[in-house]
């Protein structure tokens, strides 16, 4: 048990990205007497590498967006900086490695068919968009699978529906029917940096970025984070506020004050009933935090006594398509990264991930070799290892990252992010553009942390009146 006997200036609840950045920007501007709670042992929050069949993977994110467009990703900036390893992900040949629910692969022109069926359908969503943003009509906004009937596009065949999963579910997480048109066409990731995506596959891992950012702020003692202001395993479970300060209470008993709180867990976590608020939060905050979106996306990852598939250039993303949408359909294998490792993985969404997450992991093991056998024949040999995070049972969590649903207002989402007295928001959820990454998170973290320094600020003002 901990309890600040002397209120912080600021108490930060979550270690992820947008806690740390926030964290950075609070030092920067001279305020050192914050505190972050975290609820879990380790900082990086859904940024979170283990090791695997011998070898240091992801388990939360893992790529790095889009390079060559209108501005710098800071996290690329960093990841170069430092030299995590980065690969590109080249999804080029993927029509010449798409197998049929049976085993065969399709033919190529098939697949690339299917594909530029999907791109066009992009683009038309893109100048759709563009017009219902240029016509400043509130409101206006419909969802990617209205888009697609509108443009006669709707997606039929088992190869369509899985190039469809491909295109959006496997981005968002979540369905076309929930996604909101407006906000995700065209991708802002690719306007603001650039196409192309680089997967992270290095010792530190992905999380090396968020503890280059947290060294600037926290003391550190060999790679680790030695400060007395961060505690870990305080799940914060109350949350008294008003307008001149806060009480938290942890679950294990422990109370802090401060005069000010930002609070960074994912909008899963406000939706569900881990932390109480009093006063209740208004029903206009209530609505934004239950309304918006957060996906789950799932990356199970398998390691084979020896490879099965093909390798080489051109090899690394194959494609699996079954008549049920998104049911085991994308799959990497490591060879590129990790040489000789054996190791792939496969990653499943939405209502797939869920349903997973709720089976014993041999079921799952078994469906996926089931599934591999159909693709390679029957002799390859069974997986050795499976790893099968879950993130949308995870109380900490609840998901991976958040959606846009379609006509989910600009001014609702003004409503998620705005503060309440002393209570302030942050998180990837609460970037207006940059939503669901882990460089959203980041940015909303020093946007929150620049209303706090304004609010403590203008309170030093007031006290010395
Ligand atoms: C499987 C997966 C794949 C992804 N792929 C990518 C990708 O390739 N590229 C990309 O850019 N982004 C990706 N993302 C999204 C990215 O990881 C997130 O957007 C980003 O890390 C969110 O940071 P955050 O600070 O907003 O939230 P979080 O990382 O969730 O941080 C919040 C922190 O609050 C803590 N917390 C929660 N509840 C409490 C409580 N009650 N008390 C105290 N602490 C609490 C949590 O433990 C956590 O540490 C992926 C995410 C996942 C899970």
């Amino acid at each position: 048990m901990a309890s600040s006997a002397k209120p912080a200036s600021v108490i930060i609840v979550g270690a992820g990205m947008s806690g740390i950045s926030a964290a950075k920007q609070l030092q920067d501007a001279g305020i050192n007497d914050f505190v972050i709670l975290e609820a879990t042992d380790r900082i990086g929050g859904r940024i979170h590498k283990v090791e695997f069949g011998g070898h240091t993977v992801e388990q939360g994110a893992n790529w790095l967006h889009g390079v060559g467009g209108l501005e710098k990703n800071p996290m690329f900036e960093i990841a170069k900086a430092i030299n995590l390893k980065n690969y590109y992900s080249d999804f080029s040949q993927v029509s010449l490695h798409t197998y049929k629910q049976e085993g065969g692969l399709y033919p190529k022109e098939e697949v690339e068919a299917a594909l530029t069926k999907a791109k066009s359908n992009e683009e038309f969503g893109t100048e759709l968009a563009k017009t219902l943003s240029d016509n400043h009509v509130v409101d206006d906004d419909m969802s990617l699978l209205a888009l697609e009937r509108l443009n006669h596009m709707e997606p039929k065949t088992p190869l369509e529906k899985m190039i469809d999963f491909y295109s959006f579910d496997g981005e968002q997480a979540e369905s076309p029917t929930v996604t909101s048109l407006k906000h995700i066409l065209p991708r802002p990731e690719c306007v603001l940096y650039g196409e192309g995506a680089y997967f992270v596959a290095d010792q530190r891992g992905f999380e090396g970025i968020v503890h280059e950012i947290a060294k600037t702020c926290l003391a550190y003692k060999d790679d680790r984070v030695i400060d007395s202001r961060l505690y870990y395993n305080k799940a914060v479970t109350e949350i008294e506020y008003s307008e001149t300060g806060a009480t938290i209470k942890t679950e294990d008993g422990s109370v802090f004050h401060a005069e000010t709180a930002i609070l960074s867990p994912s909008v899963g976590v406000l939706q569900s009933d881990l932390i109480t608020f009093k006063p209740q939060l208004p029903l206009w905050k209530r609505r934004a935090i239950d309304e918006f979106s957060l996906g789950t996306y799932t990356k199970i990852f398998l390691k084979f006594p020896k490879k099965f598939w093909p390798t080489g250039p051109g090899t690394e993303f194959f494609f699996y398509v079954h008549e049920r949408r998104g049911y085991y359909a994308i799959w990497q294998q490591l060879d590129n990264e990790y040489p000789g490792s054996n190791i792939m993985f496969v990653t499943v969404a939405d209502q797939e991930s869920i349903r997973i997450e709720q089976q014993p992991d041999e079921e799952t093991k078994a469906e996926i070799m089931e599934v591999l056998r159909k693709m390679f024949g029957k002799d390859i040999p069974d997986a050795t290892d499976i790893m099968i995070p879950r993130w949308n049972s995870d109380r900490f969590y609840r998901g991976t990252f958040s959606n846009w649903p379609a006509g989910y207002t600009d001014e609702k989402h003004e409503h998620l992010r705005a503060s309440i007295g002393s209570l302030y928001f942050t998180g990837e959820h609460t970037h207006p553009q940059l939503f669901g990454y882990v460089d959203g998170a980041y940015f909303a973290g020093i946007d929150t942390a620049k209303d706090v320094i304004n609010r403590v600020i203008r309170r030093q003002g007031s006290k010395n009146i």
